[in-house]
């Protein structure tokens, strides 16, 4: 396959970008090579500058639930340009958007829009804080939150495929503020808050992690960190960037049952614009200003644009069987996967909550952090590079997830499922 124009591009975008992509985990550092710079995409495809052509499964870290340039996502933010791209003043869409939002998850009765995933962690943490009047927060070992101060300790994503466990330039009177834990281990909890839970403001997770690779909730490990801050005046906060709308309308907390006080949204919302949200009881929204104290703001939020993707994304999701059937493409992929590695003699574990997936190259259970660090990385690389070589675009890290779109056909999945096959076996050597 020829790379050429994307190589000499990137080399290019390295003299005027820091490592040539304005996100560290585009930069294809954990797989060798170069990034692919992309010409145009649509529905479940991707193609290069070079004009090479890729199946998907990437889909933008998540936001693309109905794949690439979807027509009503195209023409609903064509109308809203129409109209004017921002006023720095309220819509009636936003209001459309907050009402959509609340009758979807369970756990908010206000919303308050921003322009990112990470903007909406460090609001909500701001807000857990300025509420509950106490610093320390506490996160697990391998989730990622966004690149907020407070958040960049132990993360996962980018941090995780670069090796970097403690990011520079976070102030250490900050970051001893961060308390991190083992993800699935409810006794560090409970340990944990029995300890020093009279000065905890929030525990925040990902309740399904997709950070390290997709790594779920084991059974009642949810519930746990729901009895435990609760128990101790600190807010549950669950960082529903990815699971928000992946899952299923109302997120992980409605799969799993568990309300948490606090959620944060974005990706899907923002159907493929810049969006994040977040949101929760009105007792806890009441404390934002202009209502309360605790100052958050953004010239661009709720931006007309943004809404009017987003909405359009929400009302193609509420249509009849759009979950089942992505729940029944996602399976058929990774049992295609599965039984794949088991015949080639690889060791595999798969993980998959409806449509978000992994193949984590290792013997071991995937439980947390230190188990996903068991994975063979170079094992990943050469699978890695055998796919993209046979047409099939996934993240470029062990320690990320797969996504299925609605869009994708059941002559894709087969094709990605004998790429597969091939993949293994050139990885294995
Ligand atoms: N939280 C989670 C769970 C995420 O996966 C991400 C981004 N991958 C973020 C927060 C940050 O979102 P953004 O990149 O939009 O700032």
């Amino acid at each position: 396959m020829n790379r050429k124009k994307s190589e000499s591009l990137f080399e290019e975008a390295q003299r005027y970008i820091p490592g040539g992509v304005n996100s560290p985990v585009r930069a294809f550092k954990a797989v060798g090579g170069h990034p692919l710079f992309i010409q145009k995409a649509k529905g479940s495809r991707l193609w290069d500058v070079d004009g090479n052509e890729f199946i998907d499964y990437n889909a933008s870290w998540g936001p693309l639930i109905f794949g690439h340039a979807h027509p009503q996502i195209v023409e609903a933010v064509k109308r809203a340009a129409e109209n004017g791209t921002s006023f720095g003043a309220p819509t009636e869409l936003e209001i459309e958007m907050a009402k959509k939002v609340i009758d979807c998850v369970p756990s908010i009765e206000g919303v308050r829009m921003v322009s990112s995933g990470t903007e909406a962690t460090m609001s909500a943490i701001r807000l857990a804080r300025g509420y509950t009047k106490r610093d320390k927060i506490v996160k697990f070992e391998g989730n990622f939150h966004g690149h907020g101060d407070s958040l960049l300790v132990k993360s996962g994503s980018g941090l995780m495929s670069l090796g970097i466990p403690d990011c520079p330039g976070v102030i250490e009177d900050l970051a001893k503020n961060t308390l991190t834990l083992p993800y699935n281990n409810g006794d560090a909890v409970v340990e944990l808050f029995d300890k020093m839970g009279s000065e905890i403001a929030c525990l925040i997770v990902e309740p399904i992690a997709g950070n390290m690779g997709v790594v779920p909730p084991k059974e009642g490990f949810l519930q746990t960190l729901r009895d435990v801050t609760r128990q101790h005046g600190a807010l549950l906060i669950f960082d529903e960037v990815i699971s928000g709308f992946r899952v299923g309308l109302g997120g992980a907390q409605k799969l799993y049952g568990i309300t948490p006080d606090l959620t944060t949204l974005g990706k899907i919302i923002g159907g493929g614009l810049p969006v994040g949200a977040y949101g929760g009881k009105k007792e806890f929204m009441d404390h934002i200003a202009p209502v309360g104290s605790v100052y958050q703001a953004g010239t661009l939020s709720g931006n007309p644009l943004a809404m009017a993707a987003g909405l359009e994304m929400l009302n193609l999701l509420s249509a009849k069987g759009v979950y089942e059937s992505l729940e029944a493409k996602s399976q058929r992929l990774c049992d295609g996967f599965r039984k794949n590695a088991e015949e080639a003699g690889v060791p595999a574990f798969f993980t998959r909550v409806g449509s978000m997936f992994s193949m984590f190259f290792t013997d071991e259970e995937v439980v947390d952090f230190e188990t996903v660090s068991t994975c063979d990385l170079e094992f990943f690389k050469r699978y890695f590079n055998a796919m993209l070589e046979a047409g099939i675009y996934i993240a470029c890290s062990q320690f990320e997830a797969g996504f299925m779109s609605a869009v994708h056909t059941e002559e894709e999945i087969e094709q990605t499922i004998e790429a597969n096959r091939d993949a293994l076996k050139t990885a294995k050597g």
